[in-house]
């Protein structure tokens, strides 16, 4: 994988994430085992350099070096169950051939003691790892993995430690991975030669969107001296001229443990992570100086101005306003860890919501749609830099927009900021750090990833409280401070880089005939002898492809290794405001409320529907009660951790012909702040505006910009979505609410001259969704906050507006389902409270159907559906262990590695459906045919016991994955499906035999 946005660009992005089971911290935890680590003690090869104790964030950070390579190494211990390994290596390619990226793919297909190809993806299939990837930065590439099991820990450990340093790196892998020459056919030599390689066509893929384009010119053109001047990912133009020894030559100077960085986190002992370390990778090298540093970007004299096209954008709202425009800043090095902070701080100011100067002055003047890419801080370069601007304008506007850049600047730096602002960003700080999220390890690992690789302090990096004193007692001492950092920063910055980007109708065509040439070139270049040898190799890889493979030599879990039951969590059931169900779960929340709700849409008149997710997406930000929108943002910031709304299509659990459709409220805020928030749900129920014209388009402009956006990255969605339309009722309403229909609806919308017959459909929606008619809540709180949340959740349902006399559902058909009885400790409880009313449609059909979705792209996306059975019937675990044993013994080699596309396979979804896809797709209609084949192979169960006890492993992986106490009990209320179920379920799989298998595949 290759991309930018894993750095962690916002320091307040950090903590969406902080992990579970904070709230054990007892004596002999694992906190207390780490400070008893001595500075200068010497474990394993290792030198213990510092401990600190970082209590805002419940973990102990022990830094270590390596004594004979210089390897730097941070260990952060937490009781988090969900352990954290990730090995850095600085990464600065000097070219746009994608040589960090294509080696960060070739080690993972075979190393010494792991000879067997691709055991990365192998191991996908033996472990319960939570998480497993690898990733290309700029100027780093990071290899992170994480699991809950100490034996896990262990195998994988071992096999990143392999692939990193003693990867096999043969021919035919950089082949595979990186770029190619092979006939279009390879088993005829007739057909032309082209390029092909997973990296080649993933970067091809990735170009396609404009966004990242506009991303990567920027970094590009504002760090011109050094590695930021080049794409780490690749050009796909650039890429066929790397050589295979350039490639070795890179990995023996980068991938070498006086250049790499290793991190370990969570409640699994230090000594053992060490040791292994050490003999099976440290002890065999010595330390090298590896000259991999990035020097100081030099300041320019005076700003610069640059202008790139790019492809057009069919999904763009209106053709004539494509155009992108953004001014960027170059500001501190990140290293400087609190002005870094400051900074980041100060971009938020400016760009954070509707109350920020950039958003009032840009997105309001009616120019654009949405902020241009990037707005805001970036601190994954050596140097962070800010950026604003404005996508989807005009051509003629770049100069106005550039004007009320300037405007703002001086405005900002006169009038300054209002306080209650600052005090709600510090808010959302001190929300952050007590949020638990369930991967917080992999959070902190791409948090300091930037700041360590230039030799900043990771340690430094993670004491916010710190911070935010510091940065108070600024604020106090000069109530300038920030002001004045905006001058120094902005408008007196002569490094600044003024970008622009407009699209060319013939982009892809010139795009496709630069391609054509590079072909041209290189096939020209080829003697005879060398063509014959380009079409034996292709057939050699081919045949090495179809090899079977012998992973013996990989460590594997057993089944038995699997936990035979779940943890029941514990829910409690109750009724408010006299017949509201809502559903209680006590949880170690740090301090936090989470409250969901669900209303019903089965009584909203049909003509109304499209246009539900609209209604989501604006209903928290139009204003409500006493507050315009601006105030009600700023309560909203100040008084709680967010408050949205989302359609909510919940198949049934035993019928495929019935699902429960509504709209799911969820908010978040720390205790002291509940009745605050609440009383915003009541007032944005009761009182809800519509009023603001002006204000609704700009919101419905940017979410059309952000649909539009969004297509490239999940082309394989949109897809299956419209593939599965025509199988259900639910897949009918999947495709209204998110799929491709609902990017064109809006779309049209955002196209309209007069808005106004759209704003006034909102009025009657809200008359029929915010009610308590057809409601349930939920609570997940620590059990000292529970009877406080319960009162105001009682007031809350109180205070809302129930209709006198029951409305009649839209569509006749509905079933009342109510759950069955729940198991809570030792006693049976009825648990009848919920009853969940679904929708049916009895004369529903499934029908065949086949769109093709023509997209500017070079790519294709692919997705083929199949209606099977619901989450209940005996068959439904069998098919979810043939769809992973599809993917990883069939689809896999024949999509991607054979097949060069970036991905493909088969899942089954909840709501029964069987879908086979493929992503950034060279192929389409051989993809069908290979869709074709999965289904014969899996009907003559060519497969092992071996292989599907590894599905099994995969399939637990995912089924176990570790859940946040915010979340805990959210299957129940939001699907109806109990622990007891999921039991059953888990029973389910665990006695999936071949026999199974094939009888499956052939219904
Ligand atoms: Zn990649």
């Amino acid at each position: 994988m290759w991309g930018r946005y894993l750095a962690a660009r916002r320091l307040l992005g950090l903590s969406r994430t902080l992990s579970q089971k904070s709230w054990r911290w007892k004596s002999g935890s694992v906190n207390e085992r780490a400070l008893q680590y001595k500075i200068g003690e010497r474990i394993h090869g290792f030198t213990v350099n510092q401990v600190t104790a970082v209590p805002e964030l419940f973990l102990t950070a022990v830094k270590l070096s390596h004594e004979n390579t210089g390897a730097k190494y941070l260990h952060v211990a937490r009781e988090d169950s969900n352990n954290l390994f990730s090995v850095q290596f600085r990464t600065t390619p000097l070219d746009s051939t994608g040589v960090p990226h294509i080696l960060e793919h070739t080690v993972l297909c075979g190393s010494q003691k792991y000879p067997c190809r691709d055991p990365f993806f192998k191991m996908l299939n033996r472990s319960l790892s939570t998480f497993m990837n690898a990733f290309t930065a700029s100027d780093y590439t990071l290899y992170p993995f994480s699991t809950q099991n100490p034996k896990d820990f262990q195998n994988l450990l071992s096999v990143y430690l392999d692939a990193a340093f003693f990867p096999c790196l043969r021919q035919l892998d950089f082949w595979q991975e990186g770029w190619r020459l092979e006939h279009e056919n390879p088993t005829d030599p007739q057909t032309p030669l082209v390029f092909k390689g997973i990296v080649f066509n993933e970067m091809k893929g990735a170009f396609t969107d404009n966004e990242r384009f506009f991303s990567q010119h920027l970094q590009n053109k504002l760090l011109p001296d050094h590695t930021y001047a080049v794409i780490s990912g690749g050009d796909p133009l650039s890429i066929p001229d790397l050589t295979w020894e350039q490639l070795k030559q890179f990995h023996a100077t980068h991938y070498h443990p006086s250049n790499a960085r290793f991190f370990t986190y969570g409640n699994f002992p230090l000594e053992q992570h060490l040791k292994q370390i050490h003999e099976e990778a440290l002890t065999k090298f010595h330390r090298i100086e590896p000259n991999t540093a990035i020097p100081v970007q030099q300041l320019w004299d005076k700003p610069r101005e640059h202008h790139v096209k790019c492809g057009s954008d069919s999904f763009a709202t209106d053709p004539t306003k494509q155009t992108t425009i953004s001014v960027s800043f170059l500001l501190t090095d990140i290293t400087d860890t609190f002005e870094t902070f400051t900074l980041n701080l100060l971009s938020s100011l400016l760009v954070g919501g509707p109350n920020s100067p950039f958003y009032k002055a840009l997105l309001e003047a009616n120019l654009g749609t949405d902020f241009s890419p990037d707005v805001g801080f970036n601190g994954c370069t050596r140097e962070a830099y800010f950026s604003v601007g404005l996508q989807g304008i005009a051509e003629k506007d770049i100069e106005t927009v550039k004007q009320i850049i300037a405007r703002t600047i001086d405005e900002v730096i006169e009038k300054g900021f209002e306080e209650e602002r600052i005090e709600a960003l510090l808010h959302k700080i001190e929300i952050q750090m007590k949020h638990q999220s369930t991967s917080f390890g992999l959070a902190l690992t791409s948090y300091i990833a930037s700041c360590w690789n230039h030799e900043g302090d990771p340690v430094e990096l993670l004491k916010i409280a710190d911070k935010v004193t510091q940065f108070r007692q600024h604020l106090k001492e000069n109530p300038t401070f920030l002001q004045e950092k905006v001058k120094q920063y902005f408008k007196d910055n002569p490094h600044r880089l003024t970008m622009s980007m407009s699209p060319d109708e013939s982009y892809y065509e010139k795009q496709a005939k630069l391609e054509a040439e590079k072909l041209k070139q290189k096939v020209n270049a080829l003697s005879e002898e060398e063509k014959k040898e380009t079409y034996e190799k292709g057939l050699e890889l081919i045949a090495l492809q179809s090899k079977p493979q012998d992973t013996s030599c990989l460590p594997a879990l057993k089944v038995s290794d699997i936990a035979p039951t779940i943890p029941f969590t514990e829910l409690e059931m109750a009724f408010a405001a006299d017949e509201i169900p809502v559903q209680y779960c006590a949880q170690p929340t740090n301090g936090m409320v989470y409250f969901r709700a669900v209303s019903s849409l089965n009584t909203l008149p049909e003509e109304l529907k499209p246009y539900v997710p609209l209604f989501c997406s604006v209903i928290t930000k139009m204003g409500c009660g006493a507050l315009g929108y601006r105030e009600q943002a700023q309560q909203m910031e100040l008084k709680t951790g967010g408050m949205s709304v989302s359609p909510h299509i919940i198949p049934d659990d035993s019928h495929l012909d019935a699902y429960e459709q509504g709209v799911l409220f969820s908010s978040l805020c720390l205790d002291r702040n509940l009745p605050d928030m609440m009383h915003l749900w009541s007032e944005i129920f009761n009182n809800p505006h519509f009023e603001e014209e002006e204000h609704f388009r700009v919101l419905v402009k940017m979410t059309a910009q952000e649909l539009s956006n969004g297509i490239p990255d999940s082309g394989h969605l949109y897809a299956s979505v419209r593939a599965s339309k025509t199988l259900t009722p639910a897949g009918e309403l999947q495709e209204m609410f998110i799929g491709m229909d609902q990017v064109k609806l809006i779309k049209r919308i955002a196209e309209m001259s007069d808005i106004k017959p759209v704003l006034r459909k909102l009025p009657r929606i809200k008359k029929y969704l915010l009610n308590s008619d057809n409601m349930r809540c939920s609570v997940n709180a620590t059990p000292q906050q529970m009877s406080q949340a319960s009162k105001e959740v009682e007031n809350f349902l109180k205070g809302i507006t129930r209709s006198k006399k029951e409305r009649k559902p839209v569509r006749p058909h509905v079933i009342e389902k109510s759950p069955e009885p729940m198991l809570v400790g030792r006693e049976r409880l009825n648990c009848s409270q919920i009853t969940r009313k679904l929708i049916t449609e009895p004369t529903f059909k499934p029908c065949q159907m086949k769109t093709h979705f023509l997209l500017p792209f070079p790519v294709n996306y692919v997705g083929e559906c199949i209606r099977t059975v619901p989450y209940t019937a005996p068959d439904y675990a069998s098919l979810q262990i043939l769809a992973r044993l599809m993917t990883a013994k069939f689809l896999h080699r024949e999509i991607r590695e054979k097949g060069g596309a970036y991905g493909g396979g088969a899942t089954l979804s909840h709501s029964g459906i069987f879908t086979f896809y493929s992503y950034r797709d060279p192929n389409s209609i051989s993809t069908f045919s290979t869709f074709e084949k999965a289904a014969e192979w899996a009907q003559a169960g060519e497969f092992a016991q071996q292989d599907i006890d590894e599905a099994k492993l995969a399939v637990f992986a995912a089924v176990d994955a570790p859940i946040a106490p915010s979340d805990k009990g959210m299957n129940h209320f939001l699907t109806g499906i109990s622990d007891e179920m999921k039991q059953r379920h888990r029973e389910q799989l665990f006695a999936v035999s071949s026999d199974h298998l094939i009888d499956v595949a052939n219904k």
